[in-house]
């Protein structure tokens, strides 16, 4: 599998906040949208075996399976693989491709049409004339709104005040906050 990075961290965003996890990020999309800050160019070639082998050094037995967008790689092998190592298998996903069966939480970030049943629906808001209307035709345990940062300072601060503001009028909607930028962790 072309990986382009694993490392063990806490997840940052949305319900698993906080949860000691590994991460592997697959390399490759299906999109290309023109905000993407994922480097699709470098990857090492990791089989299916050493990747449980170097999940299962650690303490943690939750996975985040991320990307680029993992479900261009991802095989029902490795999940079963990593069901048997005892791993609870959270996947970040685009949504627009079908993923192996079992996944225990599926995070989706809308950026096409998704073809998949997700458990958590995450939008990332940029203030009024977000398109919000997938929340109505897509059923999800949670909708989680992410205020999407601009890298402007200023910016930002405006778009997580219309954000909280958003999530106070329409409490559908949680919102989800990059706690790993806050805290300078990966
Ligand atoms: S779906 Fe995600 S990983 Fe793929 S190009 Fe868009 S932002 Fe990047």
């Amino acid at each position: 599998m072309r990986v382009n990075e694993t490392f063990l961290s806490l997840q940052g965003e949305g319900h698993y906040t906080g949860t000691p996890a590994f991460f592997l990020r697959l390399s490759g999309c299906n999109l290309q949208c023109p905000f993407c800050d994922t480097s699709h160019q470098t990857f090492m070639e990791m089989s299916e075996e050493a990747i449980v082998v170097e999940a299962s050094r650690h303490e943690s037995r939750h996975i985040v399976i991320t990307g680029g967008e993992p479900a261009l790689q991802l095989t029902q092998s490795l999940i079963d693989q990593l069901h048997e190592a005892g791993f609870f298998i959270q996947v970040e996903t685009n949504g627009t491709m079908p993923l192996p069966q079992g996944i225990d939480w599926v995070t989706c970030s809308p950026k096409g049409e998704v073809v998949i049943p997700v458990d958590e629906l995450k939008v990332l808001y940029h203030g009024e004339g977000t398109d919000l209307s997938i929340a109505e035709r897509l059923q999800a345990k949670e909708y989680r709104l992410q205020p999407l940062d601009t890298g402007d300072e200023m910016r930002n601060r405006i778009i997580l005040r219309d954000t909280i503001a958003y999530v106070l009028q329409h409490p559908k909607w949680l919102l989800s906050l990059q706690t790993h930028k806050m805290l300078g962790i990966k």
